[in-house]
Parts: C-alpha cells; structure tokens; sequence
C-alpha cells in the first residue's frame, strides 16, 4: 500500500504485539516521525521498547495494527522487505562486528553484498564516514583491537553506509564502559545536527534533554506519556512516569 509521499517517516498505529507465549509486549502503540526528528523513548526494563523498535524494521511480525516507513506498508505481502530494511539503520547495545574482518570490510560488506554497490564508491563512502566517527587511523585494524566505544562508531558507520533514511538505536551506549559512553553520544549529536532522522531508546537522559524533539514514556507496553523534553522532564504528567524519573535522575 502507499501513500502519498509526505514528511512522514515513520507512521505506527495502534501496535500489538503478543508473543507465543502469550505476552503481550505491545499495546496499542501509535508513534508519528517526521522527517529530521529525533524521538528519544525511555522506560523501565520490560516496557517493550526494544520490542516496538524491532517492528519499525520488521524483525517482530504484529498482532495487530499498522506500520509504514516513508509511506511504504513494512507488514504488507508485496513489500519487497530487503529494499525496505535498507531504508532503516539499526545499531543496537552489542556492536555484532565480524571480528575476521577489518573495519573497512565490516562498514562495506553490506553495502556491496546487500546493496550490490559498486566497490570504488562503496570503498569512498566507507573512509568518508570512519573519518567522521573518528576512526580514519582505525580503517584496517580488527574489531577486537578496539574499545568498546570504537567498536559501536564502527556499527553507527557501518549502518549509516547502507545510506538510510531512518536510524534506530537500541540502548547504544547500555554495554559500554562509562569513560566511553560519551564519545558515541557525541556521534549520535553530530548526526541529528546534520538531520537525521532518528528513534532512540537509551537511559542517557542528558542526550534526551539535549538531543530530543520529543520524549515517549514507555511501560507495560504501552507508551504513558509523550512530550518536548522541557515538559516531559520538567512537569511529568505521569504518576509511572514521575515514578520512573525519581528513581533514575
Ligand atoms: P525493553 O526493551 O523495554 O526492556 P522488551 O521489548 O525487550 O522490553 O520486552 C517486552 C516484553 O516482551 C518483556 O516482558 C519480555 O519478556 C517480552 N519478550 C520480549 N521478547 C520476547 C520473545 N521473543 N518471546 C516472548 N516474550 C518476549
Ligand atoms: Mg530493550
């Protein structure tokens, strides 16, 4: 199915999700981005944030409602999902490198393989964006060489290199040692400067406050409260949301 293209880059409408199991992840989740936003979504283990950002990219199936990326249905049959996935950039806590190869291959092998790309180009972009996550001297070491932080500027170059028009972070900072947390934040700043558009599930509430356009509250899989980061850190509306705050801040 499409729409209209519009400013609209992610369009979610009244997500379930219930696993086999019978847990029920996802209630009736509904989230707009539009084109250059960054939606910071926050909330106690178990709220289903990780499971609502694995449905933007189709890695969950729904049990009910609706997704469209860029106006495209992500659930419909004729979706060509390969083409889509590309579309959506995904760095998650564990950086997922192919340690045997360097990174150079690792940031290129998708948009070769995948993209089917041609080399020279692919090659181009891969140096262009190490050097802008700061590990143009780092090109052809291996992933066990680096620090953790190094390691996660690699997945954010390696995703950005399938050129995507939405990114997705899946609490990037939650497995690497404090003195490190910074310098991946930072990366993360410069690229909503530039304007990308971005969803980001992190505990960094400093980055929230700095970074967001908006802040979702997410709990028991449903999202509770959702506001500019002035109001929904300065004037909780949530009884859970005040809760969650007072234990974390
Ligand atoms: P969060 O990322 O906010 O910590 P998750 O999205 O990982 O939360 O999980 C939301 C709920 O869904 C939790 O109760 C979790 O146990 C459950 N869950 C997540 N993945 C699965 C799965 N594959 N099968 C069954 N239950 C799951
Ligand atoms: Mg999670």
């Amino acid at each position: 199915m499409h729409t209209e293209h519009t400013d609209t880059v992610v369009r979610a409408q009244r997500v379930d999700k219930v696993f086999d199991n019978g847990c029920q992840a996802l209630r009736q989740v509904s989230l707009e981005v539009r084109r250059g936003e960054v939606v910071v979504i926050v909330g106690p283990s178990g709220s289903g944030k990780s499971t609502f950002l694995r449905t933007l990219n189709r890695l969950e199936t729904l049990s009910a409602g609706h997704i469209e990326i860029e106006g495209v249905d992500m659930y419909h049959g004729a979706t060509n999902i390969n083409r889509l996935r590309q579309r959506v950039g995904m760095v998650f806590q564990g950086f997922n490198l192919f340690p045997h190869k360097t990174v150079l291959q690792n940031v290129m092998l998708a948009p070769l393989k995948v993209a089917r790309r041609p080399r020279a180009e692919v090659e181009q972009q891969a140096r262009a964006l190490l050097d802008k996550v700061g590990l143009a001297e780092r090109v052809e070491h291996y992933p066990g060489q680096l620090s953790g932080g190094q390691q996660q500027r690699v997945a954010i170059a390696r995703a950005l290199c399938m050129q995507p028009r939405i990114m997705l972070f899946d609490e990037p900072t939650s497995a690497l040692d404090p003195e490190m947390v910074g310098e991946v934040l930072e990366v993360m700043k410069a690229l909503a400067r530039e304007g990308m558009t971005m969803v980001v599930v992190t505990h960094e509430m400093g980055f929230a406050r700095e970074v967001a356009d908006r802040v979702l509250f997410m709990a028991d899989g449903q999202v509770l409260a959702e506001d500019t980061p002035a109001c929904f850190f300065g004037a909780p509306s949530h009884p859970r949301l005040q809760q969650f705050l007072s234990q974390i801040l």
